[in-house]
Order: C-alpha cells, then sequence, then structure tokens
C-alpha cells in the first residue's frame, strides 16, 4: 500500500495567515496520527514577490502551533531539497520533454506583441483575451515558426517562455474529496506558462513537478487553487504521471467576521482582531501586525479554533487536543460553505484552554504578560493561586 503523503506548499511571500495555517493543519491532522508523513515545500519561485524573514516566520508559526511535519527544508529528507528555488533546474526539463511531445511549445512574443495582441481582440470585442487556440496560431512560437528558425532563434539566445498547449476541444474532470465531481472545459482554459524567459518555473509547473517527484498522495489546498487544478491534471497526462496523479481536496474560504467575503490579511486592522498566529513585523511597512501568541493565547486553544473554522467531527462537544482532533479528523466532515472568523469565539475557546490548564504551567506563561505591564513577582505560588481563583 502507498504511504499516505500530504504537503503544505506556502510562498513566502508573507507570513502565515490564518487561512494558511488552517490548510497546514488539516494537512497535519489528515495524515499524523494514521501514520502518513508530512512535507513542508518552500514554493519561492516568484522571486519578485518573496519577501525576508516570511519563511523563517512560517516555521515558527508551524512549530508554535504543533504541527510537526516530517520533512522539509529545515528538517531535510530524501526526497528534498524542500526549497523551490534550491531545485529550480529540476523543472525546466520536465516542460522541454511536453514541447517533444507536442503537448507544449515555445514562445517568443515580447511584451509589446502580447499588448498588441489583447488591444486587436478587445477592438474585435473579445473581453479579456486569452492566449489560446484561437490565437496561438498567429503569434510568434514554436507552432508558426520552423524547426531551424526556433533553433537560430534559442541559440542566439533569445528570450522564450514555454507554454502548455491546452487541447481545443473537450474537458478534465476530476473528483474533489470535499466538492465531488469539477469539470473545466478547454474553451475557459489559456495556454499558460510553465517556464518564465528567466528559465524560472511558473507556480503551476513547479507545483505538479513537485508533488510528484515528492510523492504527494493527496493535496489539501485552499478554494482559490480549485481553478487550476484542470491545468494541473492535463500537467501529469501530458508528463505521462496520470497513475501517479494526487487526490485534490479544495478547502472552504474562511469567511470576515461580518460573513460576508473573504478574510484577507487588512481585516486584522480593519476589525481589530489579529489574523496572524505570532506577531509580523512588517519591515517594509514598518509596522507590526498583532499575532494571538502575543494576546495571550494558547496554541492549543488556538489550533482548536482554527479547525472547527469548516470541520466538525459531529456531536457537542468542542474542546479537544491537537492529538484527539488528530485522531477524528477526516475530510468527508470539511464543510463546503465558507466558516466565518469568529473572533469572540476564538476568545471562549482559549477561555475554555486556559480552565483547562494546570496552575503552574499558566502561572508560568502569565509571566512575560505580567512583565509587560510592570509586575515581577517572585512567589510563583502567589501567581498560582491568583490564577486559579481567575479561572
Ligand atoms: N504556493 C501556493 C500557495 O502559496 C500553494 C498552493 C498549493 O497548495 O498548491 O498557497
Amino acid at each position: 500500500m502507498t504511504k499516505v503523503r500530504v504537503r503544505f506548499a506556502p510562498s513566502p511571500t508573507g507570513p502565515l495567515h490564518i487561512g494558511g495555517l488552517r490548510t497546514a493543519l488539516y494537512n497535519y491532522l489528515f495524515v499524523r496520527e494514521k501514520g502518513g508523513q508530512m512535507v513542508l515545500r518552500i514554493e519561492d519561485t516568484d522571486r519578485n514577490r518573496r519577501v525576508e524573514g516570511a519563511e523563517q516566520y512560517i516555521q515558527e508559526a508551524l512549530k508554535w502551533c504543533g504541527i510537526d511535519y516530517d520533512e522539509g527544508p529545515d528538517k531535510g529528507g530524501i526526497l528534498g531539497p524542500y526549497r523551490q528555488s534550491d531545485r529550480w533546474e529540476v523543472y525546466k526539463k520536465f516542460a522541454l520533454e511536453m514541447v517533444e511531445k507536442g503537448s507544449a511549445y515555445i514562445a517568443f512574443d515580447t511584451e509589446e506583441e502580447l499588448d498588441q495582441m489583447r488591444k486587436e481582440k478587445e477592438a474585435e470585442g473579445i473581453h479579456s483575451p486569452k492566449y489560446d487556440a484561437s490565437i496561438r496560431n498567429q503569434m510568434t512560437n514554436s507552432l508558426t515558426l520552423s524547426s531551424s528558425e526556433v533553433d537560430r532563434r534559442v541559440s542566439e539566445g533569445e528570450p522564450y517562455v514555454i507554454r502548455f498547449k491546452i487541447p481545443e476541444e473537450g474537458t478534465v474532470m476530476f473528483e474533489d474529496l470535499i466538492r465531488g465531481e469539477v469539470v473545466f472545459n478547454f474553451r475557459e482554459m489559456d495556454d499558460k506558462v510553465l517556464i518564465k524567459g528567466d528559465g524560472w518555473p511558473t507556480y503551476h509547473m513547479a507545483n505538479v513537478v513537485d508533488d510528484y517527484l515528492m510523492r504527494i498522495t493527496h493535496v489539501i489546498r485552499g478554494e482559490e487553487w480549485l481553478s487550476s487544478t484542470g491545468l494541473h491534471i492535463l500537467l501529469y497526462e501530458a508528463l505521462g504521471w496520470q497513475r501517479d496523479k494526487p487526490q485534490f481536496a479544495h478547502l472552504p474560504l474562511i469567511l470576515k467576521p461580518t460573513g460576508k467575503g473573504k478574510l484577507s490579511k487588512r481585516d486584522g486592522a480593519k476589525f481589530g482582531i489579529p489574523v496572524f498566529p505570532m506577531d509580523w513585523k512588517d519591515l517594509e511597512a514598518k509596522e507590526v501586525f498583532p499575532g494571538f501568541k502575543e494576546r495571550g493565547f494558547s496554541p492549543e486553544a488556538l489550533v482548536n479554533f482554527i479547525a472547527f473554522l469548516g470541520w466538525n467531527p459531529g456531536g457537542e462537544r468542542e474542546i479537544y487536543s491537537l492529538s484527539e482532533m488528530g485522531q477524528l479528523f477526516s475530510l468527508d466532515k470539511v464543510s463546503k460553505g465558507g466558516a466565518r472568523f469568529d473572533y469572540d469565539k476564538a476568545l471562549w475557546f482559549n477561555q475554555q484552554h486556559l480552565m483547562q490548564t494546570d496552575d503552574s504551567i499558566l502561572a508560568q506563561e502569565a509571566m512575560p504578560f505580567l512583565n509587560q505591564k510592570g509586575f515581577f513577582p517572585t512567589d510563583l505560588k502567589m501567581v498560582e493561586r491568583v490564577c486559579s481563583l481567575m479561572k
């Protein structure tokens, strides 16, 4: 039997927020108590959007929450390296294989030519024109140029991208473990770039190649990636990996406290609530975004609260430890609809967990907060008694 392997694959474009933390948590709960393995993979191929300190923050936040993955950049493992920038040369070879087989092609179009094409199509009344079957034969690529011309341009160092060639007619279908059957029509898809002009892979290319090479069996990720999955399935097929295709599960959105719209990083400041596990010091904005940790949350309470944003094991009980949740977790109990982020509920979870915490531990955990307020008690027993009374 194949071992169940999942991955959490954040891009270090900022700190880990509540949505990302829940994705990591569900991956962890899905495998950890059941003998599977979890990989942390840092998807940093978008060099322009990399944020200094984000990778370290992600690792520290996962650690604080007790989400203990098996393989990752800081842990090693036989299928590494686990940071895409450390393996960026792996991807192009597979893209060129697809060019060879005819499921991808080389395109030389410049930014100006692409702009020109979009303008012309818009003038013809086509709304947000795509690089697809209807236009690829009018552009400068290996489908329209002779092979000697393509070779000449490549050997002279002309920049090019590699695009996936979406078949003209038909659909691609997959069975999502949460949503059931999902179908994409080729007509709605475009010839996505797989390898960029600078030789770096795009998210789609690197993500699929790594899921395959890291032997991932289940891809559990946010709903925002659902629309990319059609392309991902086609990539598995084009690379001849259809038998190793993982199963997919797309998690519901986390909604704003008002219940309307997706919770965003900016909602923290807007509603005066933390949306990050720990304080995030944004060096560029010279601002500190508050975290749950510094607001006095216990990590057990935070993961309990987060787990219940979209999952429920059934029954009345709500207070669970991480390992209890791991024993109960299954994807069929994850809801399809969005879950409202209710900070009052988070406070309630924290209160319940604090009440179950031993007085002596609570007293020690309270110390940094007391110090912050200018109290430096020397009698720990007294602090314990106060904690007990407060409980
Ligand atoms: N790097 C993507 C992200 O930032 C990963 C999406 C996926 O899990 O496939 O969320």
